[in-house]
Order: C-alpha cells, then structure tokens, then sequence
C-alpha cells in the first residue's frame, strides 16, 4: 500500500522566539514537497509563535495530559495545546518514558485524549541497549506497542514512531536491514491488533537521523517517515532529509 511520507522534527527542550526564523525556512521547503508530509513538535511555548512564524507548517506539542483539566501543576491538556495552534502531540517518547516514569498505560490514555480531542498523534515505542544486546528488542517493542496502541488507532490520525533508545543523540544508528526488520515486525504486531488498517499506519523511524543518511534509512522496507530530533534545529539540517524523503 502506498503511504503518503512524513518528515517530522521534534525540537525537546530547545529553541526560542529568536531561532523561529528556521521555521520560516522549513515551512517553504515543506511546501515544495508537496508528496511529503512535515510537521514540527515545539516546546510548548513556541507553538503559539510558530504559527505567526511558519504560516501553513504543521505544528505540535512534544507531550500532553490525558486529563481535560484539574489538579495537574505544570502539565498541558489537549485543549491547551490545541488553543495555542498544536495539530498533534508525540506521546511515549523515551525520555519521557524514562525521565517521567511514563508507563505504556499512560501513553494510550494520552493518545486517546488526543483522538477525543480531534488532534493527531505521534506515538514512539524503542528498546534500550541492553534489551537489544539481550535479543529482546522485537518483544520489547512489540510489548510497548500491545500496551500503548490507544483505542480507535487508525491511520489518518496516528503514526508509529520506532526509536532504538540507543540511537538517539548518539550519532548510531541501526543497520538498514535493521531497520527494516522491526518495522516489518511493528507491521506484523499491528494488524494482529488493528487488522488491515495496519497496512495504511504510516512507520517512522527515529535516532540520529541526518541529511547523510536519510536517504538510506528512508529507503528500508516498511520505513513511511522519520522522527528527527537534533537536526530539525536548523533548516540547513533538516531540508535535506525532507527532500531525502520526497
Ligand atoms: C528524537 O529524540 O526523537 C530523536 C530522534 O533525536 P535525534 O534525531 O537527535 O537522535
């Protein structure tokens, strides 16, 4: 099945009014590839400005709360994010998983809002080092998607993100064959739990992504996309893996 590609940035804890002029610069490379999908998530801060900044350029949070409201000091609801001109969220990131204690319980409520919500939703799943050296990394991942997947899962409002915990940051990545084999093994868990709308579930791959490998990465079996932390700071960066994935 041909599915539409989808390039998007994740800024984490970086950025500021100052440096949304690489958004300006983003949005027009997004525009002139008009078969790719781009969309950047941003601090929370900045998702407000971006639109001013990058008219037309999908923007999104980097985390919401499941709950609509309430006794929740420092979190975002999905109507909060969405105020502030938020298109979708990634939800489970593995820092968040790992800084936040996230459970996979709590990252299907998340998405779930998000759905409730009418906004879409990136939802990251990964194995550490140690669970790949220990020959776990299929079961790892397929375990996280089992208890993370939300309810209604489908694919014109949620995307799989497959992020080895060990190529983020890190300048590794996995070998394209890899690659590959999780996300035909993440394809393989889907339709067990989705069925057929598995096949039209767009599967990005995320971790040191870069304009020098992109192209590579973009082009093993089941890969639909990329989530690319560090290089969507700059448009310099960033362009070329968007035009790797035209
Ligand atoms: C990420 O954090 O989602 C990510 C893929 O980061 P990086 O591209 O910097 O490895």
């Amino acid at each position: 099945m041909a599915r539409r590609r989808l390039v998007a940035g994740n800024w984490k804890m970086n950025g500021a009014r100052a440096t949304l002029g690489e958004l300006s610069a983003i949005a027009l490379a997004a525009q002139q590839a008009g078969n790719v999908d781009v969309a950047i998530a941003l601090p929370a801060t900045l998702i407000a400005p971006a639109g001013a900044a990058a008219p037309g350029l999908t923007i999104g949070a980097q985390d919401v709360h499941a709950a609509p409201s309430g006794a929740h000091t420092g979190c975002l609801s999905v109507a909060m994010i969405a105020e502030a001109g938020a298109q979708f969220s990634i939800v489970g990131h593995s820092e968040r998983r790992a800084d936040n204690h996230e459970t996979d319980a709590q990252v299907k409520a998340k998405a779930e809002a998000l759905r409730g919500g009418g906004l879409r939703a990136i939802l990251c799943v990964g194995e550490t080092l140690a669970e790949r050296d220990a020959g776990q990394a299929e079961a790892v991942v397929a375990g996280q998607l089992t208890g993370s997947l939300p309810a209604g899962a489908a694919a014109d409002w949620l995307s799989i993100a497959y992020e080895p915990v060990w190529a983020i940051g890190t300048g590794r990545t996995p070998t394209v064959a890899d690659v590959a084999s999780m996300h035909a093994a993440i394809r393989a868990t889907l339709r067990t739990l989705i069925g057929p709308e598995a096949d039209a579930m767009r599967l990005l791959y995320g971790g040191s992504v870069t304009g020098d490998n992109a192209a590579e990465l973009l082009g093993a079996g089941d890969v639909d996309g990329a989530l690319v932390g560090g290089a969507s700071l700059s448009a310099a960066k960033f362009v070329p893996i968007i035009e790797a994935a035209v």
